[in-house]
Formats: C-alpha cells, structure tokens, sequence
C-alpha cells in the first residue's frame, strides 16, 4: 500500500472510497498507483472481494482509462453499490464469492477524469500506450508519435509505458493470470448507436487464439439472454489500432501459457463500449458540452445507463464460476465453435 498522504480531488474518488466502506471490512482495498498531478496526488485504487486463492476465477472490471468517459467509472461503481449490499444477505452470492474473486479497477486515469481529458496528465492516450504494433492501414486515430497535444498519442518510441497503464498491466498480471479463468471488462463510451462487446484483437484481423471458446461463451451469452442488445465481435471489425493494452496483456499471457488449451486454462478481456450516439440523439443539444459526447447528462437517462449492463456483469460472474457449457467443452465442440467464429467474424 503506497502512501496515503494525499488530497481528495475528484468525486469519483470520494463515491469509490465511501462505497468501500459500506461493504464492512469484507472488500480488500489498495491503491496501485499514485499520480502526481499540480502538487496532488491520485490514487488508482483496486478492490478485490471474494476467495483469496489466486487460481479461483476472477472477474475484473476496468473502467475510466480514458478521462472523459467517466460513465464507464460510474457503471462500475453503481455495481459495486450493488455488490455491497448482496454480499451481507444474499447466501447463494456469499457461496459464489468462496469459488471467486471479483476484481475493481474502475478509476484507471483519475488525472484523465479530473482535467477532463482523453489523455493522461502527460498527453499519452493509454489505450494505444502498449508495444503492440497494429497491423494494416493507419489513421491518426489508431495511434501515432506525432505530439502529446493531438488526440490518440501513443507517448514516444522505446519509453516504458505510462504509470497508469503500467498499474493496470501489473494488477491484471499479478491477480489475474495465475487463475485458471480469468475474464476482465474494460467499460469505455465513445461514437455510435449500439453497445459493442469486443474481444481482441484491435491491431489488426489476427485470428483470437481461443476462438472456438470465445464463440462458446457468445453461444451461451444469446442462449441465456435471446433479447439482449450487444453487437459482440472482435474490436478490428471497428477499427484498428496500435499500443491497446488488452493486445499486448494476451500477449503477455500467451508467452506464459503457451499451453492453454492441454491447461484449459483462459484470459479473455473484454471492451464494453457504451454508444453514446444514443443519448445524443435523444438530447442533441448535449453536443455542446465537452462531456456530452460521452456522458449522458439527463438524470434519468443517467440512471438508466447505470443499470442497463448489470445483466451482462452477472452474466461474466456466472460464466466464470460454471465454464462447463463454454470452456469445458470437447475437442469436437471447440471446433464445431471454431468455424462458426471464423465464418461470422473473419469471413
Ligand atoms: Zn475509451
């Protein structure tokens, strides 16, 4: 635990830590990073519930790595409200959490949040801040070495990454990867009219080396839940970029397990990107407000968005404490999933 002598500064902050304390000392609160800023310091905090054996599932959730889309944040935040209370007198939840562990990282970049900007305080876009290299053609917009003061900057060649994309890459190394089945959410907002549920890759239209389970899972998912809204695909179907941090951390585990499918062992991050283009239709006006383009700002719109993905989050939680009808499945089955992924998504 680093040092706490620092000012509260951003109210996100202050709602995360007041909701810490309502689970009863029964969630493990650190703080992974400090980020000086103006004479300030910011934590980024990571709270774990649930069983403390490092090979039971894990879910995690992410959120805020980009300032301005503090939605994500709230989502999380509103979960774990949510969670607070299910822990005291839900038994069938208690019984979950002894087999699992829940993970929380929702503030990714509070220096991002309290300045209101995409970037970290050192202009450096954190999802293009990795050393994966995309593949095919580039825009500015999936990454470049141009200037800290144009959007999407990858921060410059051979420099370590930033201390926020750093603490996210160790916390999913360190409470992550040594469980068998690991499945983290990273919750963002951004243009468009749907909400998109991505899987990798984002460099380019690299085939996912788990493929078969993934279209397990999405089977699974439309079986469970016929009405949801999710468009699900891998994020190169949008576009592509370099330096995503998910890239380069399933990278990171493959070199470590190059074995997965003897070890039925897995990671699969996630991406939720919230189509903000939704509430800016029903509220064009909000075009004029910098958080606008990513925040909803009409209260009950608002709260609508807070509980609109808590079916989805449940779902991860299930999916991991019972991977039989997704991951457990047999060779026959994997690739009967295998062909039906790459004909939907790579054809
Ligand atoms: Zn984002």
């Amino acid at each position: 635990m680093k040092s706490l002598l620092r000012r509260k500064t951003l109210r996100e902050i202050d709602q995360l830590e007041k909701i810490v304390s309502l689970f009863d000392g029964l969630a493990r609160c650190e703080i992974a990073e400090e980020i000086p800023f103006q004479g300030k310091r910011f934590p980024i905090h990571v709270v774990e519930i649930g069983s403390e054996n490092p090979e039971d599932p894990v879910v995690g959730f992410f959120g805020g790595v980009h300032g301005l889309e503090k939605i994500g944040s709230e989502v999380i935040l509103a979960y774990m409200e949510s969670i607070s209370s299910l822990v005291k007198w839900d038994e069938s939840f208690k019984k979950r959490l002894k087999h699992s562990r829940i993970l929380f990282m929702p503030i990714v970049n509070p220096v991002g949040m309290w300045t209101r900007q995409r970037s970290n305080p050192q202009g450096v876009d954190l999802m293009r801040n990795s050393p994966s290299e995309g593949q095919g053609n580039k825009t500015m917009y999936s990454g470049h070495r141009i200037s800290p003061k144009l959007p999407w900057y990858r921060g410059e060649k051979g420099k370590e990454m930033e201390l926020e994309a750093k603490a996210l890459c160790r916390v999913v190394k360190e409470r992550m990867f040594p469980s068998k089945l690991s499945v983290a959410i990273d919750v963002h907002s951004g243009f468009g009219v749907k909400d998109r549920l991505w899987f990798p890759y984002s460099r380019g239209q690299e085939v996912y080396q788990q493929i078969g389970e993934v279209m397990a899972w999405v089977d699974l998912f439309n079986k469970t839940y016929p009405n949801h809204f999710y468009t699900i695909e891998p994020t190169s179907h949008q576009y592509c970029i370099d330096g995503d941090l998910w890239d380069h951390l399933v990278d990171e585990f493959f070199k470590i397990n190059p074995n997965t499918m003897a070890d039925k062992k897995m990671f699969l991050p996630w991406t939720l990107e919230m189509g903000s283009w939704i509430w800016l239709k029903k509220n064009p006006l909000q075009v004029l407000n910098k958080l606008g383009l990513y925040h909803p700002l009409i209260p009950h719109r608002y709260q609508r968005i807070l509980r609109r993905h808590l079916t989805l989050f449940d779902f991860l939680h299930r999916s991991v404490l019972f991977p039989k009808p997704w991951l457990e499945i047999n060779k026959d089955d994997v690739k009967k999933f295998h062909l039906l992924a790459r004909e939907k998504w790579y054809a």
